[in-house]
């Protein structure tokens, strides 16, 4: 392929994907999930581009530690914008949230994709929450079509 966004990105590469807002985000341009999060290309898999712009200006990810928005701006790569949150300090907003999550079903072919792609190495409760589904729909979702995937005769080119 070739293109930029699956070589390895650097923040000033990754910067040049954003733009600036009034209120002093900056969005993320390019392909956003169903919940508003940008998906960028992060070697050879999808990943979350608020994530992503977090190690590039921060370092490391803490395992476990979920990347959280000061601004409440989903697409939003601004590093003073993010922090790292655990899932006791996001249990509440999840909560109220919950409420308004859908099965995975609902979400469009791409971000239902993602989530099965990203599901062997994602957090769920962070992958339930980035795509506004129930922790429960990203299991069901990895496993029933992981397991269809796997039938072979899905697999055969011909
Ligand atoms: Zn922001």
């Amino acid at each position: 392929m070739g293109s930029r966004t699956r070589r390895d990105w650097t923040w000033d590469l990754f910067r040049e994907q954003l733009r600036p807002t009034d209120r002093g985000c900056l969005e993320w341009q390019r392909t956003r999930n169903y919940a508003g999060y940008g998906r960028v290309r992060d070697g050879a898999k999808w990943a979350m581009a608020h994530r992503v712009a977090f190690r590039l200006s921060s370092g490391p990810i803490p395992k476990g530690a979920i990347i959280c928005h000061h601004c409440d701006n989903p697409p939003c790569c601004n590093p003073e914008h993010l922090y790292a949150g655990t899932h006791q300090s996001n249990a509440r907003d999840a909560q109220r949230r919950e409420r308004h999550r859908k099965s995975a079903w609902g979400l469009r072919l791409p971000d239902l994709i993602d989530v099965v792609s990203l599901a062997p190495f994602a957090d769920h409760v962070e992958l339930a929450r980035d795509y506004r589904i129930t922790v429960g729909a990203v299991r069901l979702a990895a496993g029933t079509l992981r397991e269809r995937l796997s039938d072979p005769d899905l697999l055969s080119d011909d």
